[in-house]
């Protein structure tokens, strides 16, 4: 049967949206270059660098557990020597603890403030912090942690494998679909939008994203920068309809149920702005009927919270007119 959300139908899922498929043992591990190896269970995604006598671990989400350790000791026997946390969240690194207690553990100074307020256990504080960049050099691997800025959370680092031209950036880029919910969840849009750049500017040809079941290229990150950029266009065009919608609202639901005639109101002008954005990426970028709407709403807000666009258009609609 076929189904539709927001009076789109779902088609298939893209091809380019599909990766190569997780074995009965519940996850992948596969190497892309000269000892810098993926893991996938299908919805996350972690790394590992093979150095000369140790191993580099990237973040360890629950989902795949104790598998991560499962997947390195079917590739190496040499033991995890460091961890890199790409972001504070607990579905990327809690099942961090399964490493050795005398691993190094690095990450970006917001990360650690934020695991130090969590008090979480099961997200130990990171050994060594950095600012903005950080080389760690072993056994003949060099990886290079860069922070650029808040976005999809703050802390959220890029891994960049230079000798490999390997760059991982969790959260942030959705190979083959667009972003998840409310862009992804991120803590700060304009970083977000940012984050597309900050990647290009890296010498890299594979990209590890933290999601779903394929590796991303630079195309993906440009074909997503172009998708935020037609949202950010949308969301502009429904601030500017916004007034005829709050008429629309008012007679819908009246005014008496502030937050209900808000929703109505928001929603509408989301819903007519984002249509031409759903139309052009159908069938490109998997998820697009599904979360077009949600997009461009979330955009909506930022713009008019972060960069006080158009304020005298939403800020005080008139209630009594
Ligand atoms: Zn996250």
């Amino acid at each position: 049967m076929t189904q539709t959300v927001s009076g789109f139908e779902i088609p298939p899922i893209p091809r380019n949206a599909t990766g190569p498929r997780v074995p009965s043992c519940g996850y992948l591990v596969q190497e892309i270059k000269d000892g810098v190896h993926w893991i996938t269970d299908g919805g996350y995604q972690c790394a590992f660098v093979v150095c000369e006598d140790g191993v580099v671990a990237i973040d360890a989400p629950p989902s795949l557990g104790g598998l991560v350790t499962q997947a390195i000791r079917d590739v190496t026997s040499k033991p995890v020597t460091h961890v890199v946390y790409t972001h504070s969240h607990g579905d990327h690194i809690g099942a961090v603890n399964q490493f050795p207690d005398d691993a190094i553990r690095i990450a970006q100074r917001e990360t650690h403030s934020i695991l130090l307020e969590s008090g979480d256990p099961a997200r130990r504080l990171p050994d060594v912090t950095f600012k903005d960049s950080y080389r760690l050099e072993v056994g003949g691997r060099v990886l290079d942690l860069h922070y650029k800025g808040s976005n999809h959370a703050p802390g959220n680092s890029f891994v960049h494998l230079p000798q490999q031209r390997i760059l991982m950036l969790v959260d942030v880029i959705y190979p083959g679909w667009v972003p998840f919910t409310n862009i992804a969840q991120s803590k700060n849009i304009r970083g977000f939008m940012a984050h597309h750049d900050h990647a290009l500017a890296f010498d890299f040809d594979t990209m590890i994203t933290g999601h779903l079941t394929r590796l991303g290229t630079r195309e993906d990150v440009e074909t997503q920068r172009a998708y935020m950029h037609d949202i950010r266009r949308a969301a502009q065009h429904a601030l500017e309809i916004t007034p005829e919608k709050r008429e629309l609202a008012r007679e819908a639901v009246g005014l008496d149920h502030i937050y209900l005639y808000f929703k109505t109101m928001y929603e509408a002008a989301a819903a007519e702005a984002a249509r031409p954005v759903i139309e052009k990426w159908s069938g490109r970028l998997a998820g697009v009927e599904t979360l077009g709407v949600n997009h461009t709403l979330t955009m909506y807000h930022s713009l008019r919270l972060d960069e006080n666009a158009e304020p005298h258009v939403v800020f005080f609609p008139p209630l009594a007119t």
